[in-house]
């Protein structure tokens, strides 16, 4: 018997073990045993040519109509072989210098073949594949092939599906499971099978039904693991004893609300009531704040941290970039006005100042911002990255903000967090609408808050989708747009996918040209369409004080048209700004997309969005644009999203380990075994935090955030 964290090489011989390893990164029993089919195959079916998708590694069965062979050169034997599928269509395969073929792949055998989906001469065929055939010369059908259904695994050219197959039932012979992590009342409740049963019936069903139950308790496994690491979680920042910083009459956080010239939502007075009682207790509050861009989030945040300062702590505001942290610390002083004026002439006793530490400051500044979080002195500092350096310190962190938490990791929220004397208060500000199961998984360790109404008085944001490839001339009608926003004292925004100019061009992909460049596209419309307008240029290349020098002259409009990046993408704000229009719309995603149309219309005056493309119509980038054009609701559109793109890419960075680890269950359509798990992760972790009465479930956690670890690892 071997345990699952033995090495393949206990269950299969060396080379293929290699292979495995190199090939698929699988290195043990347990990674070969959660290696799941990727479908399956009925005895017998012939798979239907039609459905073969290029570029993949295909295992097709279909039954040999003809082979023929011939040597080309002295060094190059090769076979042609012609297939025949269910609808009798043919393909034809070449075999390169294995001339003893043609005694398998007699006419009319039926075999599995194993290779790369390649077009050649505009057909479709498999890359000198590999073969199992069906029956011996006998006529009696191998045992691999016996069972009525045959798994069909996630191969590649070296290991194909049938080198994996015999590796995991090698390993389910000789594998001891050990205990089941799942605690049996759990089991009994759900009606979950065993999970010894459940592997042999994932890898070997006899029917469909066995799939169905075997995938069922295996998502189990994740969803329940993974829930219970952050049940865990949840419990020790509870049982942190952080320091309690109530709500006092008569200091900042009053002041600011008594001049501040808007009346807040009802979304922003509860959610504000629940941080004021929150950050007010001895727990440390952890929290999600979600809302759409423009609801009004950061105005949470700063009377969030303005209680903070008001009972004596500092706040620590974090922020994915440059331009965004400049702005932030902008938008704090401008909204806190002489009360973020301490030190200077005839300001109020409470107020506070505001340090912006970044990358990019010179050595005084960065001197000065230093010693002004570290007195105390500051109540608020803002910055990238660099304020989780190690030569930060502050006087008494009491909260902690995260802007835009897709960017940041756990590790990096830990690691400001371990700044303060007492654990922190945290706050994560997001304006990415997060699916709910995204928000149960990803962010499964945070309360969540949501801002769903816009403040009033906001304006509509109208969308569109210029089709150019119906309607070239419609172009034009978009820098009309434009120049009669501009006429009337507004300002636009361009965004292309690429900045142009010295990059290094990617070889344009799939025959498509190369996306539109903000360097050239800025000089064709100065010298074009919007000759005699204030047009400047954003993009990453730029220096940071550069950067930072064009977003200042744009907030003041003394420029009417800005042709960016996705740098704007995120808390750019600038309330004059009503028209944008986003170039070659079809290379960005869907949430992308949403999340810049959120930079126009933050003002009150009626705002639009022309999304540009050349995509034809009923293409999918075309379906996608007319989503996006056809609601303004972030959450719609964060389903489309997820609907669309791979589960991995929007997951994205946020958290790998959580991604890895996630092989059956997907958190689109396993919403409901997810919130299953959760309440049973909840209730098991209040009963028994430390798992003391489940020691399988306590290693099952143990290696998810092992694995969590080596992910974050390889990708630090
Ligand atoms: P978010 O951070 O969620 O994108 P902000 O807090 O930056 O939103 O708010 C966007 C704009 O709306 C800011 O200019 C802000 O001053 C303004 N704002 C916030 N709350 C209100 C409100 N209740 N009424 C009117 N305007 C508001
Ligand atoms: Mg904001």
């Amino acid at each position: 018997m071997v345990a699952l964290d033995a090495k393949v090489s206990a269950v299969v011989g060396g080379p293929t073990a290699k292979a495995l390893d190199t090939h698929l990164g699988l290195r043990t029993v347990g990674d070969l045993l959660r290696h799941y089919p990727r479908r399956y195959v009925e005895r017998g079916a012939l798979t239907p040519f039609a459905d073969l998708v290029v570029g993949e590694h295909a295992t097709v069965f279909a039954e040999v109509q003809s082979t023929s062979g011939k040597r080309l050169r002295p060094s190059l034997f090769k076979t042609d072989v012609v297939l025949k599928d269910a609808e009798g269509y043919r393909m034809t395969l070449a075999i390169f210098n294995r001339p003893w073929v043609d005694k398998d792949l007699r006419a009319g055998r039926r075999a599995y073949f194993s290779g790369k989906v390649e077009r050649f001469r505009d057909k479709v065929q498999l890359s000198n594949p590999e073969y199992q055939l069906v029956e011996d010369d006998a006529g009696v059908v191998t045992e691999e092939f016996a069972g009525a259904l045959v798994p069909i695994y996630p191969a590649a050219a070296k290991v194909p599906s049938i080198t994996v197959q015999r590796s995991v039932r090698m390993a389910l012979e000789l594998v001891d499971l050990g205990p089941d992590p799942l605690p049996p009342d759990l089991v009994a409740r759900h009606r979950l099978v065993r999970l010894e049963q459940a592997l042999q019936m994932v890898h070997r069903p006899t029917s469909y039904g066995d799939v169905t139950r075997a995938q069922k308790r295996l998502k189990w496994d994740e969803a329940f693991v993974l829930q219970v690491v952050l049940a865990q979680r949840r419990a020790v920042t509870r049982s942190l004893t952080g320091t309690p910083r109530a709500v006092r009459s008569g200091g900042l956080l009053a002041a600011f609300d008594g001049a501040l010239p808007f009346a807040l939502t009802s979304g922003q007075l509860e959610v504000g009531q629940r941080l004021a009682k929150e950050i007010g207790e001895q727990a440390p509050m952890y929290r999600l704040l979600q809302g759409e861009v423009g609801s009004g989030k950061t105005v949470v945040a700063l009377r969030a941290m303005l209680q903070v300062i008001d009972s004596g702590g500092q706040a620590a505001l974090l922020a994915p970039t440059e331009v965004l942290a400049q702005q932030h610390a902008r938008s704090l002083r401008a909204m806190l006005g002489p009360l973020a004026a301490a030190g200077e002439l005839g300001t109020a006793d409470q107020a506070t100042r505001i340090a912006l530490l970044t990358g990019s400051l010179g050595a005084a500044a960065r001197r000065t911002a230093l010693a002004e979080a570290a007195s105390g002195e500051a109540g608020i500092v803002v910055g990238t990255h660099a304020l989780l350096s190690e030569g930060v310190s502050f006087a008494d962190l009491g909260l902690v903000v995260v802007d835009e938490q897709h960017r940041f990791g756990v590790e990096q929220r830990d690691a400001l967090r371990a700044k303060g004397a007492s654990p922190p208060h945290v706050l994560v500000m997001t304006a990415t609408p997060i699916p709910r199961t995204i928000a149960m998984t990803v962010y499964g360790d945070l309360e969540v808050s949501t801002l769903t109404e816009l403040p009033k008085g906001r304006a509509p944001i109208t969308s569109a989708v210029v089709p150019l490839h119906e309607h070239p001339a419609w172009l034009d009608t978009a820098w009309t747009r434009v120049r009669e926003h501009v006429a009337q004292g507004r300002q636009a925004f361009i965004v292309c996918p690429r900045i142009g100019g010295d990059e290094t061009e990617e070889p344009a992909k799939d025959g498509r040209k190369p996306a539109v460049a903000v360097l050239d596209v800025h000089l064709a419309l100065v010298h074009g369409p919007l000759e005699g307008l204030r047009v400047e240029v954003l993009h990453g290349r730029l220096p940071p004080e550069e950067k930072d020098a064009v977003m200042q002259r744009f907030s003041r409009g003394e420029t009417d048209v800005l042709v960016a990046t996705t740098v704007i993408e995120v808390g750019v704000d600038v309330p004059n700004a009503t028209v944008m229009v986003v170039l070659d719309a079809d290379r960005f995603g869907v949430s992308q997309l949403h999340q810049l149309r959120g930079r126009v219309g933050r003002g009150g005056h009626p705002a639009l969005c022309l999304l540009i493309t050349e995509a034809e119509a009923g293409s999918p980038s075309r379906v996608r644009l007319d989503a996006v054009a056809g609601t303004n609701d972030g959450f719609a559109l964060s389903q489309v999203d997820l609907e669309q793109r791979r589960e991995g890419d929007v997951l994205g960075s946020v958290q790998s380990g959580t991604r890895s680890s996630l092989r059956m269950l997907t958190l689109l359509r396993d919403e409901d075994v997810i919130r299953e798990a959760r309440v049973e992760a909840v209730a098991l972790v209040d009963a028994d935090p430390m798992l003391a009465g489940q020691p399988a479930l306590r290693q099952a956690v143990v290696d998810l955030l092992d694995e969590e670890r080596a992910d974050f690892l390889e990708k630090a």
